[in-house]
């Protein structure tokens, strides 16, 4: 064995001491580093020729990178929708590299039976009793989705979109009200085409569909539906069980983008914006947004995974057939898959429902706080409604939001991201971290000048 690799590994309950006070290092900062890190350029350094072992790895990358590390992991960090870690979630994925399993099947090993109990705990907390696998973003979940509507497409028409290629199919429709960004990334790499987006009219002042103009739409023949259960800008929901409803009526895949939505349904308090949602053909739900598990996760629901094995099987001689319950492997595009679902299992273990409805209650108690902050300021307006985790405004004067954000970003004290809301450059702070408190609110608050 290599040398160094040698040492490593006669030293390795000490080293992985020396790994946890690394991870301390960047944790136990979190209220004092800046939120946004300053950009770090240093000098090229070529690939090591024989390297010194972990302990001088560790020591390079705090002098090199550590300090480029933002606290996105932290209470004040509300760019995008970002969530943290819990301490559990952190563990489950430390013991996921540790064990590194494949857990593309259930041969030699309890992967694949860890990940189906963590699918239906997920299930239990969302209420979707639906079958579902791990993928690592809420992309790849709408990926999942939108690819076996593809193939329900094909069921419809009579022709196999897998066998034959998505020519085999006529025109495709993919009917949405205020769809994300990701709807169009996923339609690209399916063959579809990112302008076969068909969007369609929302509700006055509103980002939620407009249900009887999908109704007319569905007039002219199958389609796939993207409804959207939590719009990034102002968290706006479609109304899913009219749109459930049309089912009886009209055919079409009915596909809900709920990355970070849908954890309205952990509350009751809130449960009412995902009413019906569990009439859907798919599901989109991002763990490592509010779930607070580390990047990447996300699940994907269905009720036809007979469809999704025909979509992604990877049969080999090697591999085996797919078989009536198919391992993951044949239902997900990766084939060999970390035992992704491990942080999820360990936080769902850890905390249960409650800990996770009180994680959302909290996070929307901090929005709700910080958009009467705004909503009483002389320097910000609303420009809608707080109705869940997302407060979206913009400045009242000439002050431009890039100025007010660059501000923020230099405070150290908070970070905010940029949007366009209705033609106004607007200001989206997303609250899905477990630590957020009030405390913080008002930290937010002064850094924005309020
Ligand atoms: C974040 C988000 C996505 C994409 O999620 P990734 O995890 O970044 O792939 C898709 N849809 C919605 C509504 C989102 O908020």
């Amino acid at each position: 064995m290599f040398a160094e690799l040698a040492a490593d590994l006669a030293d390795l309950p000490a080293l992985l001491d020396r790994a946890r006070l690394a991870a301390q290092r960047v944790l136990g900062s979190l209220d004092d580093r800046p939120v946004a890190a300053a950009a770090l350029n240093p000098a090229p350094l070529a690939l090591p020729e024989s390297g010194d072992g972990l302990v001088a790895a560790l020591e390079l990358f705090g002098a090199r990178w550590e300090s480029g590390l933002s606290g996105s992991a932290g209470p004040r960090y509300l760019g995008f929708v970002t969530g943290g870690a819990t301490p559990a979630a952190l563990a489950g994925d430390w013991l996921t590299a540790a064990a590194d399993q494949n857990a593309n099947t259930g041969t030699g090993s309890a992967a694949a039976g860890i990940e189906r109990e963590a699918i239906g705990w997920l299930g239990e907390l969302f209420g979707l009793p639906l079958a579902g696998a791990f993928v690592s973003g809420a992309t790849m979940s709408n990926l999942v989705g939108l690819a076996i509507g593809r193939e329900w497409l094909g069921e419809q028409a009579g022709v196999s979109v897998t066998e034959d290629g998505v020519g085999a199919l006529g025109d495709i429709r993919v009917l949405s009200g205020s769809p994300h960004s990701s709807i169009g990334k996923s339609l690209s790499i399916l063959g579809v085409g990112r302008r076969h987006v068909v969007t369609l009219p929302t509700l006055p002042g509103r980002e939620a569909v407009d249900v009887s103009a999908l109704e007319a739409a569905l007039r002219s023949g199958p389609a796939i539906v993207v409804a959207n259960a939590g719009t990034v800008n102002t968290v706006d929901f479609d109304d899913i069980q009219a749109v459930v409803a049309l089912k009886q009526r009209y055919e079409f895949w009915l596909h809900v983008d709920a990355a970070f939505g849908g954890f309205a349904a952990v509350s009751p308090n809130y449960a009412h914006l995902v009413a019906g949602w569990e009439g859907a053909d798919s599901v989109c739900v991002d763990l490592h947004k509010w779930l607070n598990v580390p990047y990447d996760s996300a699940v994907q629901f269905t009720r036809r995974p007979d469809l999704q094995a025909e979509v992604f099987h990877n049969a080999g001689s090697y591999l085996g057939l797919p078989g009536e319950h198919p391992e993951f492997m044949h239902l997900t595009p990766e084939t060999s898959r970390r035992l992704r679902a491990l942080p999820a299992w360990f936080t769902l273990a850890a905390y249960g429902r409650a800990g996770h409805r009180d994680i959302v209650e909290r996070n929307v108690d901090s929005a709700r706080a910080l958009g009467e902050r705004v909503d009483g300021s002389d320097r910000f307006r609303l420009l809608a409604p707080v109705r869940l985790n997302v407060v979206c405004f913009t400045t009242t004067g000439d002050e431009r939001v890039g100025d007010v954000l660059d501000a923020v970003s230099r405070s150290g004290e908070a970070f905010l991201t940029p949007t366009v809301y209705q033609g106004v450059p607007a200001i989206r702070a997303a609250f899905s971290n477990w630590r957020t408190g009030p405390a913080d609110v008002g930290r937010v608050c002064s850094a924005l000048g309020m």
